[in-house]
Order: C-alpha cells, then structure tokens, then sequence
C-alpha cells in the first residue's frame, strides 16, 4: 500500500517519470496551434539590410533641409526597386515606404511637408532633419540572432518570425497521444438513455476536452464495465498511446479493479492517493513499454481537478515546455468572503472574472459537475479555513 503524498510531491514524481518526446522536423503549418519549438530558429540575414524608408516621401541630406528650398529629383525607388544610384548633392530621391535610401541619403522627408513645383519639391515643413524615418540595417535584428527560441510556443508573431527567417519547416515537439478510458458498470453512451441506475459518460469528453486545451492528441478508447477482462482488453490497447488516462475504479471499493489489472498488465504503480480534495484516490503508474499511466477519480470533479493538476504538466512536459508545474500558481484576491471544511489541501475550481476577482463556488460534492461551469482557475487552499473578501489566494489559471 502506498501512502498517500502531498500534491507537490506527486506533481514532482509525475514530472520526473514522464518521457521526453522527440522534436521532428515538421512543417510551419499556422494552423498548428500551440506547438513547441525544438530548435533556435535564426535570421539568415540583416532585417532590414539596407537604409530603408519609413514613409513615403523624398531622401535626401539633412543638412539640405531648409523650409522653402526647392529641390531636383535625382531619381526613384519604390519597395522592391534596386537601390537607386548615390544621392548627387542638392537633390532629393522620390522613396517610398520599405524601399532603400540611396548612399549619401542621411534623411527621409515625408510627401506631407513638400509641395510639387515646377522641377522639383519645395519643402515646406523643416522638422525632420533626424533619422526618424529610417530603419538602419540590422536595426531589427542581425544575422545569427535567435528569432524565435527553443521551447516557444508557436502562435501568430512566431509564424511570422519563421517566414522572416526563411523557415519553411522545423523542429517541433508532436501532440503526445493519449488514450482515455471510462470505467464503471454504471457508465453509458451520452447517446443513451440511462436508467435510473445509470449515469451518462461525463468525464469522456470532459477529459477529452481538457487534454485538446493541454494540447494533447487524445483518443477516447471506451467504457469498460468494472469486469477484469474488459479493464484488461482496453487498458493494453491503451498502452500503446503516450500516455494512459483511465476515469473510475481506482478506490476502495471491491469493484474497483484498475490498480490490480494494470499491475498484472506489467505497470509499475508509483503513486495511489493523494492528500487532497477532491481527488484522494488519484493513482499514477509507468509502464516499461514507455506509456505513463494516470488513474483519474470517476467523480467528474475529482476527475477535472485530477486532470489539470498530474496530467496537464505532463502533457506539457511531453510537448517541449519548460518547467510546466512551478510557474503555474499565482495570486488573485477573493471577491467574497469563503470558508471551506476539511482535514486535507482543497484545489476548488473558482471563477477568475475580468477584474481579476476570485469567485468560489458552492460545491456541493465531487459529483456535482455543473456547480463548476465557468471556472477558469483551480485555486490552492490550506485544510479548512475562513478567508475574507480581499485576501489573496494561490490559483492556477486553466485556459
Ligand atoms: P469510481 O471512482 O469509479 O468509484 O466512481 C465514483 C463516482 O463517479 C461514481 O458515482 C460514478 O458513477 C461516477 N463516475 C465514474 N465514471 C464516470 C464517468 N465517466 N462519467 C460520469 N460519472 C462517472
Ligand atoms: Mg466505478
């Protein structure tokens, strides 16, 4: 029998068990949302590489900038020209927007502060003589320099960021694959009418779900009724996933048959029961074929609680992010007064609303699903307690 380990501890044995996944050369598809980097992704070359204009206007000397003067057109480059040749003294360059100054060109005077006169401009604003409208060659990055860092999660900037590097394709962690298996004789298709003495598979898709947010691939095997055989038969197709999560039959009771059939399928249980609530029965195993396995309460709240706590920093771990569990808690302050019973840690879901006020909300047990529709935070809370309106509590945010 193992003794029951503070959440902490399982979280850092969880960690220290969970796999590695190899990063794979992929491609830059932007519809691959949340993905990691598995390698630093470099610019290839100067951004920009050239003097280049901010607006569109006329290059020229500073110290030609003179209210009135009238000034030749040399020449004209637009974004995509060549660069044009050098700037003869006296004489402006008609610029535009993203195209290269030509040498001897030290200004850009926006087409706002000329006027268009006979053979020539006549600047009738004299305030820019500064560099404000250039961007000098490698001003926004050098080549060599890391554009977008091993371990990012790739999203809109960092897509952007490959493209100016050149990237195509490159190293990125895969979606750990997960299998998620409801247990109980009790469980039924939510297509299905239950009997009074069946209840609907709720945690199947709220796992699922979960996982898709943690940014897993998850798999929904079945339920298995509480019978050795069934456990047996979905639990081995479940070992060939990364990752095993299986809802029910991991507590006390006579039926509950998931700890012993995966011993007897080879895992190795190295955590059953946490002290916490919800979520005491909690299990965690390894499996020498490589899946890690994690036995989640069948309550749906135990289960949710479960989920993001030990399962969601594995995920993250798996896909390539770094230190998944230590940055997770933060402060909020409560929104309303709140006491809570208890000889063990509670990890309630709470509401996080858009003032950054924490809402409780009343529980009325680990069955009860819906009392914890709109939390978007877990929060982390000492064995009872009294807390005041205003006071700060450890959270976890969720989305
Ligand atoms: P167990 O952990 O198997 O003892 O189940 C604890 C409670 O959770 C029981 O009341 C079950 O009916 C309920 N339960 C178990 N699995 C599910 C599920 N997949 N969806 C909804 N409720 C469940
Ligand atoms: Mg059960």
């Amino acid at each position: 029998m193992i003794p029951p380990g503070d959440v902490s501890t399982i979280r850092r044995l969880v960690l220290e068990h969970t796999p590695c996944l190899k990063a794979r050369v992929g491609p830059a598809l932007t519809n691959n949302f949340g993905v990691v980097l598995g390698e630093d992704v470099l610019a290839d070359g100067d951004m920009p590489a050239l003097p280049t204009s901010r607006m569109d206007g006329y290059a020229l000397r500073a110290t030609d900038v003179v209210l009135h003067r009238v000034l030749e057109i040399a020449g004209t480059t637009r974004a995509g020209d060549h660069r044009g040749q050098p700037l003869p003294a006296g004489m402006c360059h008609k610029i535009t927007t993203g195209a290269a100054l030509p040498e001897n060109a030290d200004c850009v005077i926006p087409v706002e502060d000329t006027r268009t006169v006979d053979g020539g401009i006549e600047i009738i604003a004299a305030h820019c003589t500064d560099h404000r409208f250039i961007r000098f060659p490698g001003e926004e990055f050098r080549q060599g320099q890391v554009l977008v860092p091993a371990g990012t999660v790739l999203g809109p900037v960092e897509y952007g960021l490959l493209a100016l590097a050149g990237r195509t394709a490159a190293l990125q962690y895969d979606a750990p694959r997960v299998a998620v298996l409801s247990t109980g004789n009790e469980i039924v298709e939510p297509g299905m009418r239950p009997g009074q003495h069946q209840v609907r598979n709720s945690n199947g898709p709220m796992l699922m779900a979960q996982l898709c947010r943690a940014g897993a691939l998850p798999r929904f095997l079945g339920i298995a009724p509480d019978s050795e055989a069934s456990l047996r038969s979905l639990i081995r197709e479940g070992l060939w996933h990364n990752v095993l999560v299986i809802s029910g039959g991991i507590s006390a009771g006579d039926r509950d048959l998931v700890p012993s059939v995966l011993e007897s399928e080879g895992a190795r249980i190295l955590a059953h029961g946490v002290s916490m609530r919800p979520g005491k029965p909690f299990l965690f195993a390894t499996h020498p074929c490589g899946p890690i396995i994690f036995g989640l309460p069948g309550n749906p709240v135990s289960a949710f609680t479960c989920m993001e706590l030990f399962v969601r920093p594995a995920i993250e771990s798996m896909r390539g992010l770094q230190a998944p569990a230590e940055k997770q808690w933060q402060k909020a302050p409560l929104a309303t007064d709140f006491s809570w019973k208890g000889d063990r840690p509670f990890y309630p879901p709470m509401r996080l609303d858009s003032k950054g006020l924490l809402h409780p909300t009343h529980l009325s047990g680990s069955a009860d699903l819906r009392s914890i529709a709109g939390c978007n935070v877990l929060a982390r809370l000492a064995p009872q307690g009294m807390l005041h309106a205003g006071d700060p509590v450890d959270i976890a945010i969720l989305e």
